[in-house]
């Protein structure tokens, strides 16, 4: 699945622009910063795929890239900026909720939580949006190269106990490290296996 090329198909701001639900579908959140685009870039030996979505003007826009002929990787705008507009929250937050409602061959989300952070309050806005929606969503931690083995098993209970109440989650979590390549295979394997 990850061996072909990865192209950029498009970046969507209206549920019109979709493209057609003809494929598998799987679909990467997180707050600003959490390592969103390194981990798709590294996740596709695509040096600079993400970075689209990430210059100004593309970012409330959902990315959708190919992976093959058979599924796509849909980018959602990262989310808890500082600074945006309460307008433009909204307008996201709107198109996240029907993209997520009805998007029938979607077949997973993946929460990214910073492994030195863990759940914040707006991972678990998505995550009662994502339960409501009821997609399947799994959470991968990222930078785990930047935390010594006891903060990170501190954070790991963290991560457990908050995702415990939403029946959407998937309980396994995956650890990453976009920086020294730790948990791609995994994530990859993991997408790959989704029916
Ligand atoms: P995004 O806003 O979620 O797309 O985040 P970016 O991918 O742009 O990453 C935000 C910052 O975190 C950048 O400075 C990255 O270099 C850094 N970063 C991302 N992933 C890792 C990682 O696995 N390890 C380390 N040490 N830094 C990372």
């Amino acid at each position: 699945l990850f061996a072909g090329p990865v192209d950029f198909v498009k970046g969507v701001v209206a549920m019109s622009g979709l493209p057609p639900a003809d494929r598998l579908e799987v679909c990467f959140a997180g707050r600003s910063n959490v390592g969103k685009s390194s981990l798709i870039n590294a996740l596709t030996g695509r040096k600079a795929l993400a970075r689209a979505s990430n210059t100004p003007g593309r970012t409330q826009e959902i990315n959708f890239f190919a992976l093959g002929e058979s599924h796509y990787l849909v980018d959602l705008p990262g989310y808890g900026y500082a600074n945006a507009p309460l307008a433009v929250v909204q307008k996201w937050q709107a198109l996240l909720k029907q993209y997520l409602s009805g998007r029938q061959t979607l077949r997973r989300a993946f929460v990214l939580v910073d492994a030195r952070h863990g759940i914040k309050t707006v991972d678990e806005e998505i995550m009662s949006l994502l339960d409501a929606s009821a997609v399947t969503f799994q959470c991968v931690l990222t930078k785990t190269d930047k935390i010594n083995a006891a903060d990170r098993d501190r954070v790991l209970d963290q991560v457990r106990a908050k995702l415990a109440p939403h029946p959407a989650a998937y309980p396994e979590l995956i650890l990453t490290s976009s920086e020294k390549s730790e948990g791609l295979a995994t994530l990859r394997a993991t997408i790959a296996t989704l029916e």
